[in-house]
């Protein structure tokens, strides 16, 4: 055996490889955990992490020849331990590979460079930051003067930043009310004190608003994005900045709860009750939850704001393991829209249909319309309608690949799957008789911008969807359109609830948001109140508009909690009444949750592994306190002919959950060999949709 020293490495070994922590190998002298090299695996060439832990499970025992180490990235930082501990409890905690997980959440160029090719690169991008140094040092910008609540927040803020063990905080506000100006001041003591500040935003869209008041407030620091918009060699520099230091500011979506920060000193998470922050595939982990433990874990302070908390943070912050701040008030005492609810029901219908717009909406539309104000409305389908139907014979736009309807899109003249993107052009006449007579059924966002065209004739319109926003630019034309004043009614789908600080919105419809009320899902009603909370958010953000701004709700259910709780802006209240329901129930957060997901052409296939494998969970020590559910379909079982099951595992103790998943995970390996022709299968912890 030659010479040199045992070497953990994390490396990129596929999970179904079975191959879970780092790889031994020898090097001459010992390298630092967290430096960066680059080692042989199989007949490859790898990017490697020197790990600081030996994992049993790759200890190869000492007969075997270990390989010798590649070249080393000298000049580089090596990652913190602190970062290394973060991906060794990610990968514990989300049932993957530490190899897979680290290499994963590093910059994808890395990879493609060998020692020389980074050295070169970091000294080019050393010479250009050394060249431009930030505009201006901290001088004086300006900035409005608290108001109490605010200075409370900050004070709450600054107080944990001086603590040893911080308690994480959680800020409660509407929309409005400020709680970005309290990020920038808790920002301004961290950079005082020469540390680093973690931004995170839910998606891409939110950056650059966020980025700018950051920019105008730091004009003396420098701030790098990271998110999926960026090209390779600008996340591979943003990163670089990050790592040694020269970033003050990292600001991005979920991917950037793993950038490595040398000085960190506070995360903030904004919108912290946003589904976007859980990953969906490979390690499906929760960028929230993961800053909550990193910031735990480098003993600084993480604000998690938001109008409507996720009600696991909600309950921890009534518990008091979260501290939690209030900003009761929109600034300048601005007043939230008066939410009324329309009763659907009252309606006389003609031919069967309701109409789209209640008499009462639509003339709160023409009255906006009248003044010069802008209206929002907001309808959770896009499409022109979701299905065409032949009424002689009965036949549907269903999708010869998947269990769902092809979503009718009238411009395009297509029939298209949302699920497997399948798109064919509109028959002339039903495929099955002939009839010329087939007809769309229900309301996609493009045909309420049809219908609203034709009760508001000489409006101006325009629609904001992932069909209209899909090309590059778009979605900034269009919301620029809309700040400019060039846009009467903004009709969309979610997409325009979110963060836009549309300043002349005074009224926001929501048009049938009722069938998340009684969803399969035990999260509906919470992303429905979010979604409505944010929705109605949008108007009145103007102080001087703010008292005749309203929020018209269409629905057949009047008198459901979660409206009357929406009229009176009563977040409290929902959550409390939620939490009731879910303790009652043994949902989270009173107990914890995961999913194994399989996939199959043959759904008989992941049954069967989705029993073999409850059978080997029996078998496991602590499998009498977990439950596990039988194997169900999701919402949609078919989707590019691939069919889907899943199984639910829920123990009300996170930890014995835990033990239970890792001694589970190996034997699942051996189960799924067992089954021949699953394509796919996945542990999914803390799952979000159900
Ligand atoms: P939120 O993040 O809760 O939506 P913001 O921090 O964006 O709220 O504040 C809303 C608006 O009010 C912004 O234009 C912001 O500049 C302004 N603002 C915030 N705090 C104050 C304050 N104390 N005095 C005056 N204006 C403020
Ligand atoms: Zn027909
Ligand atoms: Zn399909």
């Amino acid at each position: 055996m030659p010479e040199g020293v045992r070497t953990p490495v994390a490396v990129e070994t596929p999970q179904h490889s079975g191959l879970s922590g780092a790889l031994d190998y020898l090097s001459e002298r010992p390298l630092a955990p967290g430096t960066l090299l680059r080692v042989p695996l199989g007949r490859r060439d790898m990017l490697g992490i020197v790990w600081h832990t030996q994992v049993p499970a790759s200890a190869a025992p000492e007969s075997i020849a270990l390989r010798p180490v590649g070249e080393v990235f000298e000049g580089l930082p090596a990652l913190s331990p602190a970062w290394l501990t973060l991906v060794d409890f990610a990968s514990a905690y989300y049932q993957r590979g530490l190899g897979e997980l680290a290499l994963a959440v590093l910059p994808p160029e890395l990879r493609k460079l060998d020692a020389p090719g980074l050295a070169k690169r970091l000294a080019r991008l050393i010479k250009r930051l050394d060249k431009t140094p930030p505009a201006q040092p901290d001088g004086e910008v300006s900035k409005p003067e608290l108001g109490e609540a605010q200075r409370q927040a900050v004070d709450a803020i600054e107080l944990a930043l001086a603590q040893p063990r911080p308690m994480p905080l959680l800020l409660h506000g509407v929309t409005g009310s400020g709680k970005t100006e309290v990020y920038l001041r808790a920002a301004e003591s961290v950079l005082a004190q020469g540390r680093q500040v973690l931004v995170l935003v839910p998606e891409i869209n939110l950056t650059p608003q966020l980025e700018a008041r950051f920019e105008q407030r730091f004009p003396g620091r420098r701030l790098v994005a990271m998110h999926s918009g960026l090209t390779p060699v600008q996340r591979l520099s943003h990163w670089l900045q990050s790592l040694l230091g020269r970033a003050d500011i990292v600001l991005g979506t979920r991917m950037s709860v793993f950038a490595p920060l040398p000085r960190l000193g506070l995360v903030v998470v904004d919108e912290e009750h946003d589904p976007s922050y859980k990953q969906q595939e490979g390690a499906r982990y929760s960028a929230r939850d993961l800053a909550v433990y990193r910031a735990h874990l480098e003993r600084v302070p993480v604000v998690l704001g938001s109008a409507t908390p996720s009600l696991e943070t909600w309950q921890r912050a009534q518990e008091g393991r979260y501290q939690l701040l209030t900003l009761a008030q929109r600034v300048g005492h601005g007043a939230l829209p008066r939410v009324r609810l329309f009763d659907m029901g009252v309606l006389p219908r003609s031919q069967g249909a309701p109409p789209v717009l209640a008499p009462l909406v639509l003339q709160s539309l023409r009255e906006r319309l009248e003044r010069g104000e802008q209206s929002l409305v907001f309808l959770n389908r896009r499409g022109y309608a979701p299905v065409l139907h032949c009424a002689e014979c009965g036949w549907k736009s269903g999708c010869p690949h998947c269990s769902a309807w092809r979503v009718f899109h009238k411009t395009e003249r297509t029939l298209r799957c949302h699920h497997c993107g399948f798109t064919e052009r509109v028959p002339r006449a039903c495929p099955d008789c002939g009839n010329l007579d087939i007809a769309p059924i229900g309301r996609g966002t493009e045909r309420l911008e049809e219908q609203l065209a034709e009760l508001l004739p000489g409006a101006r319109i325009a629609r904001l969807d992932a069909d209209t926003a899909r090309g590059k630019g778009q979605l900034e034309s269009r919301l620029a359109e809309v700040h400019a004043g060039e846009v009467d009614v903004l009709v969309g789908t979610q997409m325009v609830t979110k963060g836009h600080d549309f300043r002349r919105i005074t009224l926001v419809v929501a048009i049938n948001p009722d069938s998340a009320l009684f969803a399969a899902d035990f999260r509906a009603p919470e992303r429905l109140f979010a979604l409505l909370m944010q929705a109605g958010g949008r108007a009145g953000r103007d102080a001087a508009a703010a008292e005749r701004s309203e929020m018209w709700i269409q629905t057949w259910h009047p008198k459901h909690a979660l409206y009357a709780s929406l009229k009176t802006h009563d977040f409290a209240a929902f959550a409390a009444s939620q939490l009731a329901e879910r303790r009652g129930a043994g949902l989270p957060p009173f107990s914890h949750l995961a999913l194994l997901r399989a996939e199959a052409r043959d759904a008989s296939v992941a049954l069967g592994f989705l029993r073999g494998a409850a059978e080997a969970a029996a078998l496991l020590p602590g499998a009498d306190e977990v439950m596990i559910y039988p194997p169900v379909p999701p919402t949609v079982q078919k989707v590019a002919g691939i069919e889907r099951l899943q199984m639910l595992i829920e123990c009300p103790s996170r930890v014995r959950l835990q033990r239970l998943l890792a001694d589970w995970l190996p034997r699942l390996h051996a189960v799924r060999a067992e089954h021949k022709g699953l394509t796919r299968w996945a542990i999914d912890v803390d799952p979000l949709a159900i």
